[in-house]
This record gives C-alpha cells, structure tokens and sequence, in this order.
C-alpha cells in the first residue's frame, strides 16, 4: 500500500472509531476531519502516529491537540457555513485548517512567531486560503476583525477573557478551557445574547497547555 493510501485509511479509521462511534454528530464537522489530513501538521518523525487518538509534541514545548477533542471543540462551536470564526492558538494550523472547511473565513493568532510561521506556510502550501495568521497576544483577540461569529480557545485561560466575549456577535460562541491551574481546566463555552449578557455552560473538563499573554496566565 503507498503511503498516501495507507494515511486515507488511517485518517477513516480515525473518524469511524475516535469520532463517530463517540459523540461526534455534526457531519461537516465529520467531513472537515475526513478531508484535512493530520499527517501534515506534525513533525516528520511522529507521522505514523498522526492518526491515533492523542496530542502529538510541535515543538517549543506545544502540542497538536487530539483529534476527538479537535472535532469536539469544533462541533461545540456550531459552525455554520456563513461564519467568520476566530481561533487563538495556531499551533500546527491543523484545528484552522478543520475550521477552514466549515465556515466562510478563520482568523487565527499564535503567541510563538516561529509556530505562526510554520503554520502559515503550511496551510498556504496545502491550497487552505481562507485562513489569515497573526504572530501575538490572543489572548487580546484580533480586534481588526471582529466581531466574530465564534471564538475558539486552544489553551487554557484563567478565566473567561473579556476582550474575547467583546469580540463575539450577538448570537455568538465562545469555546474556551477555563480554569484554576495551568494544566487542568473546564470546557466552556460562553453565548452572546445580548450587547451585556452572556450566557455560560460548563461542557467537558479538559487538560490544555496554558494561554500566556494579557488577558491569560
Ligand atoms: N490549535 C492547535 C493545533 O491545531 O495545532 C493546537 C494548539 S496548542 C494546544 C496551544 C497553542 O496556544 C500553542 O501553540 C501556544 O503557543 C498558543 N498560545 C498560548 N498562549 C497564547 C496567546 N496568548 N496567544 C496566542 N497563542 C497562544
């Protein structure tokens, strides 16, 4: 079997047992994990592993998140295809890319200008040109942009921030892993009902590298 056809049925496996035999209902979000493939956003050396259920190393002590938890996130934000989301935590570029294929346009900030880098290139390299990436503080959002429909989080705040909530549409989701320490915290996901109120679930506890920066740790 070549490479690229053992990595596609792989990368089935993956959606069959990790995804849709879970919880994952949302079929774009299905479709998204069925079309991206994960092998191009981890190190060389760790692509045979692309495809198992866990976090992978990206370097400067990062991680690719785990599939499930991708396709968890993604689904919790309700994306729709109208959207305009923003992701905060670029890593490899790999959640982006999933999201990339669900809504209109991604925007997506890394702290790590090296990451933010390597992400960009690759998600240019892989044809994804809705995805803009800006090297900084996301923890701050990309104001230039808002407000969007959904803000994803991928690592984990202190608390709610509020440059983040300010940043939503009415109607809009915040996806965020919130808690006490830096290693262990709450999936939330805060809703936009109105310009002053917002609306707060507790979703799944979460282990997430921490988010640096004004509005983090
Ligand atoms: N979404 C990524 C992916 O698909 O590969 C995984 C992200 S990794 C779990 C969390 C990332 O958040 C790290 O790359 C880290 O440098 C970044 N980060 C931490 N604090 C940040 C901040 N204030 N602004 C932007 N990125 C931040």
């Amino acid at each position: 079997m070549k490479m690229h056809d053992s990595m596609a049925a792989l990368r089935e496996r993956m959606i069959r047992e990790h995804l849709a035999a879970r919880d994952i209902r949302d079929q774009a979000v299905l479709d998204a994990m069925a079309q991206v493939p994960r092998e191009a956003f981890v190190p060389e050396e760790e692509r045979y592993l692309a495809y198992e259920d866990y976090p992978l190393p990206i370097g400067h002590g990062q991680t690719i998140s785990q599939p499930y938890i991708v396709a968890y996130m993604t689904e919790a934000l309700e994306p729709t295809a109208a959207d305009t989301v923003l992701e905060i935590g670029t890593g490899s570029g790999y959640a982006a890319a999933i999201l990339s294929r669900i809504v209109r346009q991604v925007y997506t900030v890394e702290r790590i200008a090296e990451l933010a880098a390597a992400a960009r290139q690759r998600l240019v390299q892989l044809g994804y040109d809705n995805i803009e990436v800006l090297a900084g503080d996301g923890s701050l959002g990309w104001p230039e942009y808002a407000p969007y429909d959904a803000i994803v989080v991928t690592a984990g705040a202190p608390e709610l921030p509020k440059a983040l909530l300010h940043q939503l549409t009415v109607g809009g989701r915040l996806v965020i892993p919130v808690g006490p320490t830096q290693t262990l915290q709450m999936l939330m996901r805060a809703r936009r009902i109105s310009e002053s109120e917002f609306k707060r679930e507790e979703l799944c506890a979460v282990r997430f590298v921490p988010l640096f920066g004004a509005e983090g740790w």
